[in-house]
């Protein structure tokens, strides 16, 4: 499980996030929606501590992980960002195969066979020789997801990884999101894909102001939504 306990991040006077509890059980699927500026990043972003919360608690697996080595944790919670943040004078296989060696200390012939592995698992053997920039958006998001995956994570973190995709290219990351949750991982998912939400979540948060103003699983929230925020929310967005 991951869980975060009553988190609380400041830029300045702004309280960006104010008291945030949320637990998403193992091998199950959390999406995040709420309004533009509600904190929905910065929550996400609490979770492989790049962003270190004032106060509160991280928990993995119901151990205590706010003090413990960043890097150690990013092994464990990886994150798929908008705008795949690859490397672009690299190969799409080294764009893999880099952080494996650094981070994980892997040999080269290692390293290669997973990442060529983790690729042909997005749909993308025959593309590792490529520059990310030969590849289209939907494919390079793969890419970053398949990086992500080449570290074997308990976590998996997605920030809106399809808010920068053409229309046409969105269904094929979703599907192999989708798959993920399937398979098992433990998925938090801030998306303004609400189809994918309805279909996908175990549960869903609706974030408003720096609070998780409403929680439970999708079929409540989208039909039953209780505060008049949330339903707000929903007229403007269904
Ligand atoms: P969006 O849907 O537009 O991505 P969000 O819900 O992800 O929004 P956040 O990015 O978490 O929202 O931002 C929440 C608030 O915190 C916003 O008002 C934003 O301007 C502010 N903020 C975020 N990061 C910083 C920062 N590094 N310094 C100052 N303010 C910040
Ligand atoms: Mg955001």
């Amino acid at each position: 499980s991951v869980e975060l306990r009553d988190i609380h991040v400041s830029f300045g006077t702004l309280e960006v996030l104010r008291g945030v509890d949320l637990k998403v059980p193992s091998g199950k699927t959390t999406c995040v929606i709420g309004p533009s500026g509600s904190g929905k990043s910065t929550l996400l972003r609490c979770v492989n501590r790049l962003q270190e919360p004032d106060s509160g608690d991280l928990l993995l697996d119901g151990e205590s992980v706010i003090k413990a080595d960043p890097d150690a944790l990013r092994q464990r919670v990886g994150m798929v960002f908008q705008h795949f943040n690859l490397f672009g004078h690299r190969s799409v296989l080294d764009n893999i195969v880099l952080p494996l060696r650094s981070v994980k200390k892997l040999g080269k012939e290692e390293a290669a066979e997973i990442a060529r592995a983790r690729l042909a698992e997005v749909g993308l053997a025959d593309k590792a020789p490529y520059r990310p920039s030969a590849l289209s958006g939907g494919q390079q998001q793969r890419v970053a997801i398949a990086r992500a995956l080449a570290m074997d994570p308990e976590v998996m973190l997605f920030d809106e990884a399809t808010s920068a995709l053409d229309p046409e290219l969105v269904k094929g990351v979703l599907n192999l999101m989708a798959g993920l949750a399937e398979r098992g991982l433990t998925l938090i998912v801030v998306t303004h894909e609400m189809g994918f939400a309805r279909s996908v979540a175990d549960e869903v948060a609706f974030m408003d102001a720096g609070k998780i103003v409403e929680q439970g699983p999708p079929a409540r929230l989208f039909d039953e939504p209780q505060s008049p925020r949330l339903q707000r929310f929903l007229s403007q967005v269904l």
